[in-house]
């Protein structure tokens, strides 16, 4: 039995609908359906999350909601008439997005998930209701009903454990199940929101508690690719990803899935694969525990811009007790989050993402390494980019990083720094922002041999 989600481009039209209800239709095991709200219909189009969220800004700042209003049903009034459905699934839908403009704005925590949540909970009765009219016998699912039960964060929910036996109970129904994504309900009964892009979260967990044999998630593109399509033409799409796979290129700009949506299927050890609603006969990349295919060590190349590095040095440091703990505590101190912190005997460099700091706190991180730790140099280096050869097989290889080097270098591009963790499943490099692209060209003609 499969779990199925579709994001929002998957869901914008009637005529994407329609490809939707025929894959659901194609697979009988395809028994539950877990929905985003509706995207863009084209570049210039505006999702129904963010319409909504205009309508929360009106309404709160007390000016005229109508327009808001009506943009968001004429979204839905759109749909229900190209697919031809009975008038009463338009009037919910309306009478619902009106009434939000009734919810109390003060003293609410909840209020700005409380419209959010409304762009997938109305999809889901459009979309159940469709299924039905077309012969699929489907039913709505609040996610209350489903047992979705979260912690109450607002815009940041967690699934708390218990909730999943309750999901579990789901499995009890013949029918198509179609349940909105990206919201829950807390203890107390309020509607509160994952992050945004959270309807793969919900899938994942939905997979996970009804213990599916597949979480098929259904995009807008083939699968995974290798390495970004902006940089380079045609990028092969991957076949098969571990989840620690998953998690590095998505730690360097791979945004596919949703990050924190790998931890439910991956604890329940539930397989995913990432789909194209447009392409549904392409394989697209299957997510799983350990690679079942053969050796491929490399498997895509992924690069994210916008960091910085402290770069500091000191005479003997090596020999300091406590100068690593010390460095930090000035960052901790300064509420900065690092990510990466190559050494040497006597120099050590903490990168870290641009949004972390301000031209302040710049100022107060070398004050504080000269005085309090007293190192001999230290600056603070921008623009630079990170650029990372993933794959779990690189550990029983030998000399990728040699060809990577030698790519880099044959195409005169500095590498500023270099780090590999244990596990080996990534060798990140630290390059000039300006040559980012460049770099993932060379790196991915050299690992891919095609003409990049
Ligand atoms: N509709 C929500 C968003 O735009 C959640 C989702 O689509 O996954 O963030």
């Amino acid at each position: 039995m499969k779990v199925v989600k579709f994001g929002g481009s998957s869901l914008a039209s009637a005529s994407q609908l329609e490809k939707v209800l025929k894959i659901v239709q194609d697979d009988p095991e395809r028994r539950f359906v877990v929905v985003s709200a509706p995207g863009k219909r084209d570049a210039e189009d505006t999702k129904v999350t963010d319409l909504l969220i205009r309508y929360y800004r009106k309404y709160t700042e007390d000016k005229d909601v109508s327009n808001a209003q009506k943009r968001i049903i004429n979204r839905y009034a759109s749909m229900v008439e190209e697919l031809k459905l009975k008038p009463t699934v338009l009037d919910k839908i309306k009478q619902s997005i009106l009434d939000l403009a009734k919810l109390p704005i003060d003293n609410n925590p909840f209020l700005y998930d409380s419209f959010l949540a409304a762009g997938e909970d109305n999809n889901a009765k459009l979309i159940a209701a469709y299924f039905n009219q077309n012969g699929l016998e489907a039913r709505y699912v609040h996610p209350k009903e489903a047992g979705l039960i979260v912690s109450d964060e607002p815009g940041n929910a967690r699934i708390l454990p218990s909730s999943y036996d309750k999901i579990e109970e789901l499995n009890e129904t013949d029918e198509v199940l179609v349940i909105p994504g990206f919201f829950g309900v807390t203890q107390e009964n309020q509607i509160c929101t994952f992050s945004r892009g959270g309807s793969d979260i919900t899938g994942s967990i939905i997979a996970a508690g009804v213990k599916a044999d597949l979480y098929e998630n259904f995009t807008d593109v083939d699968g995974i690719f290798a390495a970004h399509p902006g940089i380079i033409k045609n990028p092969r799409s991957i076949p098969e990803l571990t989840y620690r796979e998953m998690r590095e290129l998505a730690y360097a700009g791979f945004s596919v899935l949703h990050d924190e949506a790998l931890i439910p299927a991956y604890r329940g050890k539930i397989p995913l694969v990432i789909k194209n609603t447009n392409n549904p006969q392409h394989p697209g990349t299957k997510i799983v525990l350990e690679h079942s295919q053969k050796e491929i060590p490399v498997v895509g190349i992924a690069g994210d811009s916008n960091f910085v590095s402290i770069n500091m040095s000191k005479y003997l440091m090596n020999r300091e007790v406590g100068f690593g703990r010390k460095v930090l505590q000035i960052l901790e101190d300064l509420n900065i989050r690092w990510e990466h912190m190559p050494t040497g005997i006597d120099d050590l460099s903490i990168i870290l993402r641009k949004r972390e700091l301000t031209p302040i706190k710049e100022e107060e991180i070398l004050r504080q390494l000269r005085q309090k730790i007293q190192v001999d140099h230290a600056e603070i280096e921008h623009d630079l980019s990170i650029i990372m050869i993933v794959g779990e097989k690189m550990k029983s290889h030998i000399g990728l990083t040699a060809t990577a080097t030698k790519a880099l270098s044959d195409n005169h591009i500095n590498i500023q720094m270099m780090s590999q963790g244990s596990s080996e499943v990534s060798i990140m490099f630290v390059i000039n922002s300006e040559q980012e692209k460049a770099a993932i060209k060379a790196l991915y003609k050299a690992f891919f041999q095609e003409e990049a």
